[in-house]
C-alpha cells in the first residue's frame, strides 16, 4: 500500500545466553490496525513483545517505531514513546489501590487527561469502578487483567501491546476484554498487536494474523484467511 507501518520488525533474532528464541523476525503493524500473534507455548510470542520494549534486546535485526528506529533504545525510554504494554502475568503494582494503579498509567503521559481518561477506563470496566480503593493485589485474576489493560490505557497509547489478555480468565470475561479492544480500535482508532494462545477469539478479532513456531514466523494473513486455513485450524482452533 506504500504506507510506514506504525511498527517494523526485521529479521530479529533475540538470545537466552546462547539459545535463540528468536531466529530471524518480520512483522509489520499498520496505523490502526488490530494485528495478532499466534502460536504454541514456547513459540517465542512473548520474547517478541519484550523485544520490542527492549528487554531482551534484540542481537541482528531493526525494530522501527513511529519511523523511529527503537532497537538499542533503552526500555524506559521506548516507554515514553506512547506505546503500551500490558504484559502477560499481569504486572500490575499489588500493594497499590486500583485507583494508584491507574494513576501510574496516566503518570506516562503526564496526567492531564486524568479524570477524563479514569472516567472512561470506567465506562469499560464498571468491575474497577466498584473497586477503585481495593489493593491491586487483593483483586481476582480477572479484575487483575482487566486493570492491566486499564493502566495501559490510561497512558493514552498510539500502539497498544497485549500479551495475553485471556489468559486464566473466564469465557465471558475473554469475551468483554475482546469487545473492549474491538471498540478502542474502531471508535478511537487504537492499534493493538494482541499475542494470543487462545487463537479463534483473536484470529475472529484481528484485521491480521501471524503464525510463529520455534521463533519463525511461518504464516501471515488476514484473520478470516488463517481461520480458514487447515494448518492452522488443526495446530491451533482445534476444539476451540
Ligand atoms: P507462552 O505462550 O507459553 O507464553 P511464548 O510463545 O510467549 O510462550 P516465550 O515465553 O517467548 O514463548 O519463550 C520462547 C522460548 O524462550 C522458550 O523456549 C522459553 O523457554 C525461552 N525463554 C523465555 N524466557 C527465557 C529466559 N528468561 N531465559 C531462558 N530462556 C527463556
Amino acid at each position: 500500500t506504500g504506507r510506514t507501518p506504525l511498527l517494523s520488525v526485521r529479521g530479529v533474532k533475540t538470545f537466552y545466553g546462547n539459545i535463540i528464541a528468536l531466529k530471524g523476525v518480520d512483522l509489520d503493524v499498520n496505523e490502526g490496525e488490530i494485528v495478532t500473534l499466534i502460536g504454541a507455548n514456547g513459540a517465542g510470542k512473548s520474547t517478541l513483545m519484550m523485544t520490542i520494549f527492549g528487554n531482551p534486546r534484540a542481537r541482528e535485526g531493526s525494530i522501527t517505531y513511529a519511523g523511529r528506529d527503537i532497537t538499542r533504545m533503552p526500555t524506559h525510554e521506548i516507554a515514553r514513546l506512547n506505546l503500551a504494554q500490558s504484559p502477560e502475568g499481569r504486572r500490575i503494582f499489588p500493594r497499590m489501590t486500583v485507583y494508584e494503579n491507574l494513576q501510574m498509567g496516566a503518570a506516562v503521559n503526564g496526567g492531564a487527561h486524568f479524570a477524563q481518561d479514569l472516567e472512561r477506563v470506567c465506562a469499560l470496566f464498571p468491575r474497577l469502578k466498584e473497586r477503585l480503593h481495593q489493593r491491586g493485589g487483593t483483586m481476582s485474576g480477572g479484575e487483575q487483567q482487566m486493570l492491566a489493560i486499564a493502566r495501559a490505557l490510561m497512558s493514552r497509547p498510539r500502539l497498544l501491546l497485549l500479551d495475553e489478555p485471556s489468559l486464566g480468565l473466564a469465557p465471558l470475561v475473554v469475551k468483554q476484554i475482546f469487545s473492549v479492544i474491538k471498540d478502542l480500535n474502531e471508535r478511537d482508532g487504537m492499534t493493538v498487536f494482541l499475542v494470543e494462545q487462545n487463537a479463534y477469539h483473536a484470529l475472529k478479532l484481528a484485521h491480521r494474523g501471524y503464525v510463529m513456531v520455534t521463533g519463525t514466523i511461518t504464516m501471515s494473513g488476514t484473520g478470516r484467511q488463517l481461520l480458514d486455513d487447515p494448518s492452522v485450524k488443526a495446530a491451533y482452533l482445534e476444539g476451540g
